[in-house]
This record gives structure tokens, sequence and C-alpha cells, in this order.
């Protein structure tokens, strides 16, 4: 977390710069927001040339209906739903981006020992949070064994995969939007944009600061809608937060949600949110997924062995925890988590 402690201190410096040079005044503040993807997209950039910051935002929106019309589950016409409903029979040639981001997906699974894995959604498919519907003891059963990346046979040569068993599927859910952003904010640098917030749902990143100020993320209370527990300034990272308040209902006092243990076919339940702070949205998205489903302990080593990256983890007492990066950047500068001292509950 010194890089951020560096870049508030950079921050500040150009905060400086702009006081003497009157840099606010030439820039103008612009922002967007959407429902693509089932969620919540936010754009807000700041530019000197309004045709260039409309630019931005219709190049943002364009690109997030882009990657819902191929990688959502729920659009029958999607890539991803032609290779669910096709690969256990044959192997399917697939977009070399879809290839890629499945290979991506793996990765972490690999790195995660399988609390990432895409094909969750065999079982996972089986919730509807809407309509509080869950998977019998038998149908989770049933889709259990169906859990596991290895059913998922890719080559690289020709480009197609294949599933090994009937009845696996697949879903991005839990990398998709990371990877939306992360292509937004490339889009928006080759437009010259130099600041810049894009986020999607719990993920997000900025371009640089927001005009000597750095940008701030709010990492909400997972059980008080409209409370923040965390503040954090950030230049030139990604943030992703994943938390069992987005989609669940409950039964028996038992909080059914949608990140699901590839190991039971359940919701993971030993924390309420995790927070991960990383170089690139993909990354954030996916680890914060995958530290949700390795718990507090495990979830903690994981990221502490990680370069360059860092979390915060609300666990199911509502007590926050961060990891040695964060830890030491509080005790070095308190400006770094300025509202997290009064802990929730
Ligand atoms: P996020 O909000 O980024 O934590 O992503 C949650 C989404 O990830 C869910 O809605 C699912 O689509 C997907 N997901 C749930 N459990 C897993 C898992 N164990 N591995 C990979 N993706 C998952
Ligand atoms: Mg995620």
């Amino acid at each position: 977390m010194r890089n951020i402690v560096d870049r508030l201190s950079l921050a500040a410096g150009i905060l400086a710069l702009q006081l003497l040079f009157g840099a606010d005044a030439i820039a103008e503040w612009y922002k967007h927001q959407a429902d693509i993807m089932g969620t919540r997209i936010s754009v807000e950039l700041f530019h000197h040339d309004a045709a260039v910051a409309r630019q931005g935002i219709e190049v943002v929106i364009e690109e997030m209906h882009r990657i819902d019309a191929g990688m959502s589950p729920y659009i029958a016409s999607s890539e991803l739903s032609h290779l669910n409903s096709e690969a256990s029979r044959r192997p399917i040639k697939v977009s070399a981006e879809l290839f890629s981001l499945i290979r991506r997906s793996i990765e972490f699974s690999e790195l995660t020992h399988g609390a990432f894995d895409i094909t969750f959604a065999s079982a996972g498919y089986l919730y509807d949070y809407r309509q509080a519907k869950r998977p019998t003891a038998r149908q989770l059963q049933e889709s259990i064994d169906l859990i596991n990346y290895h059913n998922l046979v890719l080559d690289p040569a020709s480009g197609t995969i294949r599933y090994s068993r009937e009845g696996i599927r697949i879903d991005l859910g839990g990398i998709a939007k990371g990877y939306a952003v992360d292509n937004c904010i490339e889009l928006l640098r080759k437009l010259g944009i130099r600041s810049a917030l894009v986020s999607a749902g719990g993920d997000s990143r900025v371009i640089g600061d927001r005009w000597g100020r750095p940008w701030t993320i709010g990492v909400r209370d997972p059980r008080k809608e409209n409370n923040v527990v965390a503040l954090l300034p950030l230049a030139d990272v990604a943030v992703s937060t994943s938390g069992d308040y987005e989609r669940y209902f409950e039964e028996g006092g038992i909080r059914y949600h949608h990140i699901i243990d590839p190991k039971s076919g359940d919701s993971a339940r030993e924390l309420q949110s995790v927070t991960i702070i990383g170089p690139d949205a993909t990354t954030t998205d996916a680890l914060s997924t995958s530290v949700f489903v390795l718990g507090l302990a495990r979830g903690l080593h994981l990221v502490n062995r990680l370069p360059n990256i860092d979390a915060i983890l609300v666990d199911r007492f509502g007590t926050m925890h961060y990891s040695d990066g964060l830890e030491s950047a509080r005790n070095m500068d308190s400006s770094v988590n300025p509202s997290a001292e009064p802990v929730v509950r």
C-alpha cells in the first residue's frame, strides 16, 4: 500500500501546482450513469474539450453493451450462452476475447485453489435470488460434481472450448464487470483522457486523480445501505467490492446470496464483504469474489502474499480486517482510511 501513500503525496503536489496555475478553470467535469449488465454503470471524467468528454462517455456505454451482449448468460444470443448450450457435445470455436477471459478465469482458479471457479454456475443457475428460489439438497448433490474448472478443455491452437461433462455451465459474473471496466479505461486513455473513474456495480478503476485530489471510493457498511465504513483515497488503481447484500434472500434466518463456494454449491458465509485494491479491475474483481469464498484467514493469507494487492474484509460479525499493506499505511498516514476507525458494531 506504499503505492497509495506515495500517490497521495503526489496528489498533494499536483493540487499545490493547480492552485498556483488554476488548472481547475480549464477542465470540466462530466458524469454519466446507465443500467447495463444488470448493474449501475458510472463514468466520471475531466476534460477541457466537451466533444472528447462526450465521446469518452459514449465509448464506455458502447463497450459495456458490447460485453454484455457477448458474455451475459441471461442473453440467449450471447456467445457465452451458445458455449453453455453446445460445449458438452463438441468443441466450440469462440472469439479470442472470450477464450482469453476464460483462460484468465482458470488462472484465478489455480491461484485460489478452486475458490474462484466459473463452473460454479453448474449449480449456481439453480438459484433465483429475486424469487427466493434455491436448489433442493438432491439437486445440489447432482450438480456439485460438475463444478470443477478442470472440466473445461481449452485448445489454444484451434481456439475452441469443450466441456468434459454434460450439464456444465459457466458464468463470468465474478470477473466480466472488472474486465469491462479495464477495457473502458483503456478506451478513455486512447482518447487522451487523463482523469476519469469508471465503475460497474462494485468494480471501479480510476485514471489519474481528480484534478489534484485523490478520487475517493467508499466501502459500504454491508448491513446499512447508506453507511460507509471506509473511504479510500485513490489514484491510478482499481477497487472491487464483493458483498453478500448484492443479491440475496433469507430463509430460516440463513442468507442465500450470489457468491457460491464451489465445494458446497451453497453461499459462502464467513464474510459480509471483501474489498480488493489492485492495479487492474479484472484482477480486483476476480480476487474480491475469490477472497469472499476463501474466508477471513485464507483470504488474508492469499492477499498478503500477492504483490500490489490490498484488501479490507468485513467478517460475519461486522468487524473490519486489513491486509498487511493497508494496516501499515494506516499506521503511517491516518488519512489513508479516515473513516475506518469507528468500526462497524
Ligand atoms: P462479485 O460481485 O464480483 O463478487 O461477483 C459475484 C458473481 O460472481 C456472482 O453473481 C456470480 O455470477 C459469480 N460467482 C459466484 N460465485 C463464484 C465463484 N465461486 N467463482 C467465480 N464466480 C462466482
Ligand atoms: Mg468480483
